[in-house]
């Protein structure tokens, strides 16, 4: 477990799982009742973009430096706002240039009646994240395979809520286990919002995993990808996708709609590409 998100958050891949996350958010705020978030793959919760790992890739200018400084038309703005508020709100709060990760994310836009899992396996990162978020008392940190925090932790209590599967891809076979993964939380809580990151570098690869997530054939499944550059390298990151089964409904059109706002700006074309389409039926 080499693989440490400092080096890449805030980046145009995050920025555009962030946007989306923060949406599925606002929308679970809309009824009283409380839901719960299991992030299966954590990380620590916080990163400093002044800091030395950030610093060693610059991965941030491109993504969150760039969509915060710039004019969105208005509708992006009000659908990002969420997420971009909480952005400033904390720098503004610790005078540095902080970027949350999806614990601080989702905490910093819930209500008290919420909770959330958060696991995260490598130690190091695990203890950043306890201090980070720690003391909150709706948010429970577990040492735990997120992929066994599938079956171990659902269905919530809550019977409602938001499964974030969020892996780090640095090991062969991660595409199939996100697969295996949906199957497992679908099959113990069909009625929540399971929402899986996968990032494009090899287009057959992406192209596979598509093909065995339709073959589950589970209702309401969308693709969301955005490409920031062309496809250079299978190493090298040029887009960023999200399948989220059982979205809210207004879901496909919000990020379709912010998406298409700072996709151009985050490219390095300035043009990029959005695509957002059902893969199983929205009915
Ligand atoms: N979700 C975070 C966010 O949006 O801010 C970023 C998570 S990062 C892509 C993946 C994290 O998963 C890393 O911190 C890594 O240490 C952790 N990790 C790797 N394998 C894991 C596993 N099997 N179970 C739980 N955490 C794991």
């Amino acid at each position: 477990m080499n693989y440490r998100h400092a080096f890449h958050a805030g980046n145009p891949a995050d920025v555009m799982k962030h946007a989306v996350l923060a949406r599925v958010l606002a929308y679970l705020a809309k009824k009283d009742t409380p839901y719960r978030v299991l992030d299966t793959h954590a990380g620590t919760g916080l990163y400093d973009l002044d800091g030395a790992n950030a610093q060693r890739t610059l991965e941030a200018d491109a993504g969150i430096e760039t969509v915060l400084n710039a004019p969105l038309p208005e509708q992006a703005a009000a659908l990002l706002a969420p997420y971009l508020d909480t952005v400033r709100a904390l720098r503004a709060a610790e005078g540095r240039r902080l970027y949350p990760g999806s614990p601080a994310l989702a905490l910093a836009l819930s209500r008290p009646q919420d909770r959330f899992l958060f696991c995260e396996l490598n130690k190091e990162e695990r203890a950043k994240l306890e201090k980070r978020v720690g003391h909150d008392p709706r948010a429970k940190i577990l040492a735990q395979d997120g992929w066994q925090a599938l079956a171990a932790h659902l269905p919530p209590r809550e019977r409602r809520g938001l499964v974030l599967v969020d892996p780090p891809f640095e090991e062969q076979g991660e595409f199939h286990r996100l697969v295996e993964g949906l199957k497992s939380a679908y099959t113990r809580f069909a009625t929540g919002i399971i929402m899986l990151w996968y990032p494009i570098k090899d287009l057959r690869a992406v192209d596979a995993f598509r093909r065995e997530v339709a073959q589950l054939q589970l209702p309401k499944t969308l693709r969301v990808e955005i490409d920031f550059s062309e496809v250079r390298s299978l190493d090298i990151l040029s887009g960023s996708g999200l399948i989220i089964v059982n979205p809210p409904f207004t879901l496909a059109d919000e990020v379709r709609t912010l998406l298409t706002a700072i996709t151009p700006l985050m490219a390095r074309d300035g043009k990029g590409r959005v695509r957002v389409s059902w893969l199983t039926a929205a009915g």
